[in-house]
């Protein structure tokens, strides 16, 4: 089995088993994610500088996480790292229960899913690099080091994170960015992405959307059906509107901590790097514009794709008929004439 297999086995093996991934058993301790899949980039891929450009000019490239974070610096370092971008989806229990949301608060069944996330993620990272460490590679995870964290800048608002999973998993080739301003990948929206950086020799994955903004309303004008499902002024019909969206989430963490739900829900700590400020929250965010709209669970865009291939199937048939049928037309047409 190839390094490649092999990490993306144990990450689903994982996944299947940890007891991290499962739901309390007084809400039926069922999975949260199902089968996570992978994409992988190259650190020297010309979008990581990009990057710099399109999120924040400090977003790090993957080489100067790398030496930041005290690894061996060598020439063509980047050309030699790998970035292994992982996409865990919901199982469809957390989704279907996620889409039966009351329209002002998540879903319960979802919170507690999106909340365990947390700490099931950060055993995955682990356990991951670990994994590429013992095989004799470098790794590291971006989201457990030490300088990761949240930029919040005002006038005009922004916050990013100083490594952007989804990002990442553009450049990985998992998807693009919707207008929800979710990443939509081969199993919908309603996911969550992590990435490890390594020197491993991960076979690169072949990236084939080069168009970042490219859902239903980027392609075909329609649908928008996220903004309906905003309660909220964070989603309108000109597009995400940041501030009015983390407002929202915000509040409704508020209303949830006074919940008996905070009984099984786990605490998470965020770094806010330029405050230098530790936020203690329950993870439980908002997401009512992922939920029963047509990029919740699917790539939306797959159906017109396979509309187009069979259009395209249809037309070369069509023209072999055509070709069928000249040669024969032409055959009897020599045939009649002798
Ligand atoms: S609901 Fe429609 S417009 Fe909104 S992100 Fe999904 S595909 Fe795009
Ligand atoms: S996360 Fe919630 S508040 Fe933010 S855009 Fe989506 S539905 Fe609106």
């Amino acid at each position: 089995m190839t390094l490649t297999k092999e990490s993306k086995t144990l990450i689903q093996e994982i996944t299947g088993s940890s007891q991290l991934n499962r739901l309390p058993q007084s809400y039926g301790g069922g999975l949260c994610f199902s089968k996570p899949f992978f994409g992988v980039s190259r650190g020297d891929d010309p979008l990581f500088e990009k990057f710099k450009e399109v999120i924040a000019a400090d977003h790090p490239t993957p080489a100067e996480v790398w030496t930041v974070n005290g690894l061996l610096g060598k020439n063509g370092l980047s050309a030699d790292i790998r970035i292994l971008s992982m996409v865990f989806p919901y199982t469809s229990e957390v989704r279907e229960a996620g889409k039966n949301n009351d329209g002002k608060l998540p879903a319960t069944l979802y919170t507690i899913a999106r909340n365990y996330s947390e700490e099931f993620i950060n055993m995955i990272l682990q356990q991951t690099v670990e994994f590429f460490i013992q095989k004799g590679f470098s790794a590291l995870a971006p989201k457990l080091t030490p300088d990761y964290g949240y930029i919040k800048k005002e006038n005009p608002f922004v916050l990013y994170s100083n490594w952007s999973e989804r990002h990442v998993a553009f450049a990985a080739g998992l998807g693009y960015f919707g207008f929800n301003n979710s990443f939509i990948t081969k199993k919908g929206c309603n996911v969550i992405i992590t990435s490890i950086v390594t020197d491993a020799p991960l076979s690169v994955t072949v990236r084939t959307i080069d168009n970042p903004h490219n859902c239903l309303h980027f392609t075909t004008g329609k649908c928008k059906e996220c903004v309906t499902k905003c309660p909220s002024e964070g989603l309108i019909k000109e597009g995400y509107q940041m501030e009015a969206c983390l407002d929202y989430c915000k509040e409704i963490r508020g209303v949830l901590a006074k919940r008996p739900i905070t009984e099984v829900l786990k605490k998470r700590y965020r770094k806010f790097q330029l405050e230098d400020r530790m936020e203690v929250t329950y993870p439980v965010g908002c997401t009512f514009c992922q939920f029963g709209v047509p990029c919740t669970d699917k790539d939306p865009l797959d159906i017109i794709y396979t509309v187009l291939q069979i259009r395209f199937l249809l037309a070369i048939i069509n023209i072999k008929e055509v070709r069928i049928f000249r040669v024969t037309w032409g055959r009897w047409g020599r045939i009649s004439k002798t």
